[in-house]
């Protein structure tokens, strides 16, 4: 085995394959970019919640991305992401994956011990002050007491995180896998002033994050587009940028450190300011998507008509039926206005044509209804419970499903971000 640790690369994509047969289709996208010169390490994750609603185990995903590896012949790195854990569901992943989301979400706010925080605060009178960091032009004026407050706000997560940081390697070694901390499903956005005195508790936690999970300002809904200020957020973005180069220098974080975008796919409007930032700063990113690679392949199907069609207008009509319950686990990250889904008895009266309009993520097409596209986006429980009769028709509409999905992943991604 090689001793070299594994270190990710610049550019990262991470890929859901919720039902594990779009492996290959997603890699074909990432192939296509390095026939453009740009290397982007394919990361395939899935998420805790997305093994227990669909009922399948970890081992699936690796099976998946090692047959898709070796069908296209894929030499360069690609990992594994044990999305969204914590202590309690790391150890259903600790063989398999080689990347792990580290998720101390729910950690943040609860305080922590006073005299942790008032150790914390002394170790660190540099975070005190004004802080002129490179590349930022005006500095942050950070007092003792904002230190005190992130410090009581972040400290026990960032606890926690080391916590399940330390079991990954009593079980697979230290520089086996590559750390992710993640924050990003909580109420309130991190600062760059907060994110500098979060990376210093992570070092000194001793935790070699390689990538992390911020929540950045704005909405990051699912499978569409960002909502927020787009000013205020390439702002944060690029000073997120620069706290990070700096933390890596001042607390010897690891030199790759990067930010990891969640929720990160169909953000069409701020890829132009991710995309100018990691230029003038010559950042890499990690950029997570997972659910747009399912919507693809409800589009493969009803693209394909006939038992295809009947099968996504099928999966609309029950996703319809049982919104409340398929809503619950993202009601944070969703935004339906019910007054806009049209009932199943219309859309069964749809073409091809009209039900991809509705749900591929173009919206210049007058057919594109977002409310449509989130619904669906949390309904892939209902092609769960079809289990063989979804899967077959997967295999039937393979050639309309896997070009939907590379297509979407190299040109509404990949291109605009990297290419
Ligand atoms: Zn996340």
């Amino acid at each position: 085995m090689s001793t070299q640790p594994l270190v990710i690369g610049k550019f990262s994509l991470g890929m859901g394959d919720r039902f594990a047969h779009e492996a290959e289709a997603q890699l074909a996208a990432c192939l296509a970019a390095r026939k453009f010169g740009v290397e982007i390490v394919p990361v395939w994750n899935k998420s805790n919640r997305e093994h227990n609603i669909i009922g399948s185990e970890p081992t699936s995903t690796r099976a998946a991305a090692d047959a898709a590896v070796k069908a296209l012949g894929w030499t360069a790195p690609y990992f594994l992401d044990a999305d969204h854990i914590g202590l309690k569901t790391v150890d259903r992943f600790v063989g398999v994956s080689d990347f792990f989301t580290i998720d101390v979400a729910d950690f943040i706010a609860q305080p922590a011990d006073s005299a942790a925080v008032q150790t914390f605060v002394d170790r660190h009178p540099e975070l005190v002050g004004t802080l002129t960091l490179a590349g930022i032009d005006r500095p942050f004026t950070i007092t003792r007491a904002d230190v005190e407050r992130t410090a009581a706000k972040f400290l026990l997560a960032v606890q926690e995180a080391g916590k399940v940081y330390r079991h990954i390697v009593s079980v697979k070694g230290v520089g086996r896998f590559v750390p992710e901390i993640s924050m990003d499903e909580t109420d309130s956005p991190q600062t760059p002033p907060e994110l500098l005195v979060i990376l210093a508790a992570i070092a000194d936690e001793g935790v070699p994050i390689q990538t992390i999970a911020p929540k950045f300002t704005g909405r990051f809904n699912k499978g569409v587009d960002y909502v927020g200020d787009l000013a205020q957020f390439e702002r944060e973005f690029n000073d997120d940028l620069c706290v990070i180069a700096h933390a890596v220098k001042q607390y010897g974080l690891p030199a790759n450190l990067k930010l990891s975008v969640h929720s990160g796919s169909d953000k069409f409007s701020i890829y132009p300011a991710i995309r100018r930032a990691l230029a003038k700063h010559g950042a890499g990113v990690h950029v997570k998507t997972a659910g747009t690679t399912w919507l693809e392949e409800v589009i493969g199907l009803a693209e394909a008509g006939g038992a295809g069609l009947a099968l996504a207008k099928e999966i609309y009509a029950e996703a319809l039926a049982h919104m409340d319950e398929l809503c619950q686990p993202y009601a944070t990250v969703i935004d339906i206005d019910r007054s806009k889904l049209p009932a199943a008895a219309v859309v069964n009266g749809w073409t091809s044509e009209q039900f991809v309009g509705a749900l591929r993520h173009d919206q210049k097409n007058p057919l594109y209804n977002a409310n449509i596209r989130q619904l669906i986006h949390v309904g892939f429980k209902v092609a769960a419970k079809m289990g063989p009769r979804y899967l077959e028709q997967l295999k039937a509409c393979r050639e309309s499903c896997a070009r939907n999905v590379t297509g979407n992943l190299l040109e509404r991604h990949i291109r605009p971000l990297f290419l």
